[in-house]
């Protein structure tokens, strides 16, 4: 029996490196303007001090400056507002990245609003949301604009196609239905949930399935038509490590194009993150 082809490998960190470096020569073409990401954590998760990390590490990468500002567990709501209404009116401040989640004693929905829509490099504010709804300039979440950079980045054709969605977040993916299905990019967006029926043949209808769930491996064969394209969004803790929502061993014989996980999805919101940075300082006037 001849063997399927490898599908291609929507590689995360090859094109994230790719953007670290084309956004460090645009940087140098602009003279060097002083560029300012700052990150709020505030407790000691640690998954969230990796992140944030390495957001900073990646800022460095690409001539950004950043700050990290830090507050203990146990910051009481003024504490925190008070720091992020201070960066919102600090001119050197392009980029507000307020770490999720919040400890659960504070109010995060609060503390977004307090973020103006041109410092909003994680694009989920009302304001940002709002403004891509209605297809306005502004930032874009980064996960779902990584998602669709990689697309652009290996030629997956877009328009025309049916792309189902599985998750309906405002961080993932909602926001990620509505860039896929703007003019230009132009796929039929069809977003799934819990409480989707026959999501396996649903999937199995797309020529895109983005697995935005959180569900270890649930996306398998059953849910993939030959050739398509399979990103993974998904995150899951288990007891053999960290997996994603897309199996992978299942799908690779049938699958056109597939994100490795780790290396796919997660390295594209960093790069993202430093694009929305760059687009916040234009929307401010500091960049053309
Ligand atoms: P949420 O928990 O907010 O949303 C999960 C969504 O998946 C919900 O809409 C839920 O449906 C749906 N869902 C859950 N179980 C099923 C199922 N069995 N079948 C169909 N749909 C299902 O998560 P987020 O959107 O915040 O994040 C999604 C995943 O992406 C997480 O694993 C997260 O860790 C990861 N993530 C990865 C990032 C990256 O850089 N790669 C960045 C951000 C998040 P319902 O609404 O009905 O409950």
């Amino acid at each position: 029996m001849p063997q399927a082809a490898e599908p291609l490998i929507l590689d995360g960190i090859a094109l994230r490196d790719l953007m670290v470096t084309r956004i460090g020569a645009r940087m140098a073409a602009a003279g060097n303007p002083k560029i300012c990401l700052a990150t709020v954590l505030v407790g000691d998760d640690a998954p969230s001090h990796t992140y944030v990390r390495n957001k900073h590490k990646f800022a460095a990468a690409a001539g950004l400056q950043s700050r990290n500002e830090v507050l203990p567990a146990t910051a009481p709501q003024r504490e925190v507002e008070d720091l992020v209404r201070q960066l919102a009116s600090d001119p050197t401040v392009h980029g507000i990245l307020v770490q999720q989640p919040l400890p659960p004693h504070l109010d995060n929905d609060a503390v977004l609003r307090l973020l103006p829509a041109e410092k909003d490099v994680d694009g989920l504010t009302t304001g940002s949301l709002g403004r891509l709804v209605r297809g306005e300039p502004g930032l874009v979440p980064c996960t779902p604009l990584g998602v669709l950079r990689l697309l652009e980045h290996y030629k997956i054709p877009t328009s025309g196609r049916h792309a189902v969605i599985v998750g309906r977040s405002t961080l993932v993916g909602t926001p990620l239905a509505i860039l896929l299905s703007r003019k230009g990019v132009d796929a039929t967006a069809t977003i799934a949930h819990s409480r989707t029926t026959n999501l396996a043949e649903l999937c199995r209808s797309a020529d895109i399935v983005v697995g935005a769930s959180g569900q270890a491996k649930m996306i398998g064969a059953e849910h993939c038509k030959p050739g398509a394209t399979l990103i993974d969004v998904g995150i899951s803790r288990t007891e053999s490590g960290i997996v994603g929502d897309i199996d992978f061993e299942a799908v690779k014989g049938i699958a056109g194009a597939v994100t490795p996980m780790p290396g796919g999805t997660g390295p594209m919101t960093i790069a993202c993150l430093l694009e929305n940075t760059l687009s916040a300082a234009a929307l401010q006037g500091t960049l053309t």
